[in-house]
Parts: C-alpha cells; sequence; structure tokens
C-alpha cells in the first residue's frame, strides 16, 4: 500500500485559525472593548424569498407518496440546468444544457475537476495571492506550479507568461484582491491557452458583483474560449446559498486533448463518483436563476456595496491604495504606513477593536496587504470605519 506522500508537501493554512485565536485571545483580555469583524468571507444577508420558497416547496413535494422522487440524475435535473442556460442568455452566452453540471458548490467541483489531469505530469499556474483551494489541490497531485505575481503594478491581475503551461487558475472578479479582467485582459488568457494548448479553470463565483462597467461575467465572452476553459459558478456569493450547497460548472463541447472530450470525461467522473446534488438544492437554484430570484438576490448584492462604500470613502479619503470594491465584496487595501499584513492586523484588532484578514495568509504577493470586507451590517462596517478613520 502507498499513501499519496505529496500530502506531506501541502502548506499549512493557519490563516483563519491564527486570525481566531489572536481575536480570542483580544476578546478574552478586553471584554469591555466591541469587536467588529470585517474579516467575514461569508455571506449575511438571508436567501432571496423566492429560492426560500421553492426549497421549501420542493421539501413538500417529497413528504407525499404522488410527489416523493428518489435518486435523481447525476449531472443534474433538466429544470435547474434549463435554469442555468436562461441565465447565461442573460449575458448572451449560449450554453447547451448537457455543458453543464449541477453540483453542491463549486469548492468541490475545482477540487474534483483535477481528476481528468494526469497527476504529476502538468505545470499549473496560479496567481498570487489567490484563492487557498487551488493551492492545495495542485501539490496534492504532485504537478508542478509556477506563481505568477500579481501586484500594484499588474494590477493584481496576472497576465500571461513568455513560457508554455499546461492549466492555469484564474478567479476574476478576485478573491481576495477584487481586480476583476477586461474583456481584452481575458482574451488575452484565452489565446494564451489555445496557443499552447493549456486548460484555464475559471472560478466564477463572484460574477454578480460584476457592476455597471461592461466587465465580462463569463470567460465564455471571450473568443475561442469554448476550446481552451472550464468555468465554474457558484450561488454562495451570488445568492447566499453558502449553507444550502448549489453550483454548477460548464465544460463546452470543443474542449478536447488528445482525442478526448474533456466534457465526457467529467460526465465519466460525476456518474460514477457522484449521486446528484439534492432535488431541493436543485429548485432553489432554478428560482434564484429566474429573474425574479435574480433581482431579489441583486438586492443582498446592493446592500453589500453600500457597505464597500463606506469603506472605501474612507480609504479614498485618507489616501490609502486599494483595489477591488468596485465589482467585488473584497476591498484589498496597502497597510498604512508602510505595515506588514501581520502588524496591521494586531494595529487594527488592538486600537479599533476590528478584524481583518492579513493578505500574506494568501500569498507570499499579499504581503504589506489587508483584506476588508463587506458581508458585515451596514451599522456595523459604519461603526468599524469611523473608527478607522480616525485612527488612520
Ligand atoms: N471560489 C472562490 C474564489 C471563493 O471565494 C469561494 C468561497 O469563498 C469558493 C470558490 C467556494 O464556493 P462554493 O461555496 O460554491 O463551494
Amino acid at each position: 500500500m502507498k499513501l499519496n506522500l505529496n500530502y506531506n508537501k501541502l502548506e499549512e493554512n493557519y490563516l483563519f485559525t491564527e486570525i481566531a485565536k489572536r481575536t480570542a485571545e483580544f476578546a478574552k483580555a478586553h471584554p469591555e472593548k466591541p469587536l467588529i469583524k470585517l474579516g467575514i468571507g461569508d455571506v449575511t444577508r438571508p436567501l432571496a424569498p423566492v429560492a426560500a420558497d421553492a426549497i421549501i416547496k420542493a421539501v413538500e413535494e417529497l413528504k407525499h407518496v404522488e410527489t416523493f422522487r428518489g435518486y435523481g440524475p447525476e449531472l443534474g435535473y433538466g429544470f435547474a440546468k434549463r435554469a442555468v442556460q436562461r441565465y447565461y442568455a442573460t449575458y448572451g452566452i449560449e450554453v447547451d444544457t448537457e455543458e453543464i453540471t449541477i453540483g453542491d458548490g463549486i469548492g468541490e467541483d475545482i477540487a474534483n475537476v483535477t481528476d481528468l489531469f494526469a497527476h504529476g505530469e502538468n505545470h499549473v499556474l496560479i496567481p498570487d495571492p489567490v484563492y487557498p483551494l487551488y493551492k492545495a489541490t495542485s501539490p496534492m497531485d504532485g504537478q508542478k506550479i509556477t506563481y505568477l505575481e500579481c501586484n500594484k503594478e499588474n494590477g493584481f491581475l496576472p497576465t500571461p507568461p513568455d513560457f508554455a503551461a499546461d492549466m492555469i487558475y484564474l478567479c476574476s472578479p478576485n478573491n481576495p484582491t477584487g481586480a476583476t479582467f477586461s474583456l481584452e485582459q481575458m482574451q488575452a488568457w484565452v489565446d494564451y491557452a489555445n496557443r499552447h494548448g493549456a486548460i484555464i479553470l475559471y472560478d466564477n463565483a463572484y460574477e454578480r458583483f460584476i457592476g455597471e462597467d461592461g466587465k465580462p461575467h463569463s470567460i465564455f465572452a471571450a473568443k475561442g474560449a469554448r476550446t481552451c476553459a472550464i468555468e465554474f459558478n457558484s450561488l454562495s456569493k451570488t445568492a447566499g446559498f453558502t449553507c444550502v450547497r448549489s453550483g454548477y460548472t460548464f465544460i463546452p463541447k470543443e474542449l478536447e486533448r488528445d482525442g478526448m472530450s474533456l466534457l465526457r470525461m467529467w460526465q465519466q467522473r460525476q456518474t460514477t463518483k457522484y449521486n446528484g446534488a439534492p432535488y431541493m438544492t436543485q429548485r432553489g437554484l432554478e428560482a434564484a436563476l429566474s429573474e425574479e430570484g435574480v433581482a431579489q438576490a441583486d438586492r443582498n448584492i446592493d446592500y453589500y456595496r453600500r457597505n464597500v462604500k463606506l469603506i472605501t470613502d474612507v480609504l479614498d479619503k485618507k489616501g490609502i491604495f486599494y483595489s477591488g470594491g468596485v465589482n467585488s465584496p473584497y476591498i484589498w487595501m496597502e497597510c498604512p504606513h508602510g505595515m506588514k499584513s501581520w502588524e496591521f492586523f494586531d494595529w487594527l484588532l488592538n486600537t479599533a477593536y476590528v478584524v481583518g484578514t492579513p493578505g500574506v495568509g494568501f500569498g507570499a504577493c499579499g504581503e504589506g496587504y489587508f483584506r476588508l470586507t463587506s458581508f458585515n451590517t451596514y451599522e456595523n462596517t459604519a461603526e468599524a470605519m469611523e473608527r478607522i478613520e480616525k485612527l488612520l
């Protein structure tokens, strides 16, 4: 028996445990000082009523013998896939329902899709700073990794390198930096991938936060993406489904390598290793992606946007550089006075009683940066920013 020794190579991700530890110590030592968390990476607004009602109705159906259902299709119900198809159409993107699979959120799909790629034989490009998931799955599979430096100079958006690679993780609007690709920047990656036969794994978790500035809502807005990209879409941050768990993956029919269809491989993988997303969450997805569901969810996003404005107004007033916010719930600020990420964390905790996320926890290039989020209440965000404004 041989274990996957690549697990030994995984970096310990102590970011959130260390934040929790330092925060708990502070709260214990200073119970009189009211803490405000602007580090929350989870949504806080309730589900769109139309989605919640659809879930309740689906559960009700299961109570009766006439409407009871057993196992569903592993790749997703037709009604859910058609809802996704209609949603993509609102962005002018054509999708065949066969190209969609419905899952339990995209953390799972992004991790599981790695089954399709030969382990230990691929060169993977990962931006830095980055959402920690991609940094863990590639080493598990023994892939060679090159980190792409994202910094103030490139607007925290990686550009294609002058060497070939096999797989690329892209996330736009980005977590943690909030930076968002323009169509031209996206196109450059699609052209690179097609030139080198590489595959783009496109994490689209925050697309609904894109505002009116014309940034593309999908990698499939770029020409030629159908021969090089896989897109992962989550309802977690767009419709508040973090606990419900729902998402969908789009693999185009044209995506082939070595004469094999990646869609076919993914379908084989899912129908073998997965028994399908719950009926009620798929009814929730269908409702959340309806016109009414999207409008209701957008009201929550508008709520978070108001919080973003509270944060960025203070940073603007104080002349502090930041990225994100515009198309994202995340604000990626430069730590003031040249402080390092953890130094600023401690300073903010001890002087303003505000908790955020040290940028260095997302990768070496995050050193000197700090992530604030708009997921707290309006009142708490206003209070936190008032305290910070007085101190900066
Ligand atoms: N991708 C990014 C960039 C995220 O920030 C998150 C959650 O925070 C996920 C994926 C996970 O999404 P899901 O809840 O659909 O698994």
